[in-house]
């Protein structure tokens, strides 16, 4: 019964101590700028999604399979967006847990003139050993995917902790990422870590992960805007 205090409290703590690290850290920037920002638009992909669950999980009964993984974390991403930033809108290819096909995100990205395109994945090897959050770009030639994609590297180091294992281009992976060749503004693909470890499993599927998560994200999404508007 002590230790359920303790633990809402902390709990709380916890809480209200993340909502004053974003709020500081968000009015220092607001002090410095007077002028109203011109409209940001970000698309925020939710990866798989009803019969494409993505990666599975290890045990169904303790864990979520990947397209339930990264649901939460865009959700949250874009209510942080939404609500911590302004004039910034916010599209999702899902908000729920349905089927929609690489040619359909793709066409939500472009057809929104998006400013930024950010689809969530978690990822899988079969030696188990491996973890970290990695981030692939289509290919160096496009230097805004990869101002972004080393701001959001820094802050999944930083902001989540997360060992961050190498960027990734088209050349490294010796092959396409359809929403990446295809969209046609700055795009990067997130894998937040590998399901496969055990102990980034965890973290993967834990409440205070995924707002970590989606708060490391938040940041570098920021951060990229003070650099481009
Ligand atoms: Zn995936």
């Amino acid at each position: 019964m002590k230790y359920y205090y303790f633990s809402k409290t902390l709990q709380i703590f916890t809480f209200l101590l993340f909502i004053f690290l974003i709020e500081s850290s968000f009015s220092s920037v607001e002090t410095f700028d007077k002028t109203k920002k011109p409209l940001f638009v970000v698309v925020i992909d939710a990866g798989h999604g009803g019969n494409d669950v993505g990666n599975e999980c290890s045990d169904l009964s303790r864990f979520k399979q990947e397209k339930d993984i990264v649901l939460p974390v865009a959700l949250q991403l874009g209510g942080y967006l939404e609500n911590l930033l302004e004039n910034v809108k916010v599209v999702y290819t899902r908000t729920e847990d349905r089927y929609v096909s690489l040619e359909e995100r793709v066409e939500i990205a472009n057809n929104a003139s998006a400013d930024l395109f950010i689809s969530i994945h978690a990822n899988h090897n079969p030696i188990k050993s491996i973890y970290g959050s990695q981030v692939h770009i289509h290919n160096h030639d496009i230097k805004f995917s990869k101002v972004f994609a080393k701001k959001l590297m820094k802050q999944l180091s930083e902001r989540a902790k997360r060992k961050v294992l190498k960027l990734q281009t088209k050349v490294d992976r010796g092959h396409n990422l359809f929403v990446l060749q295809n969209t046609k503004m700055p795009a990067v693909l997130v894998e937040l870590g590998f399901m496969s470890n055990g102990q980034e499993e965890v973290y993967l599927n834990s409440e205070y992960g995924q707002t970590i998560l989606a708060s490391a994200i938040f940041r570098a999404v920021r951060e990229y805007r003070e650099v481009v508007q």
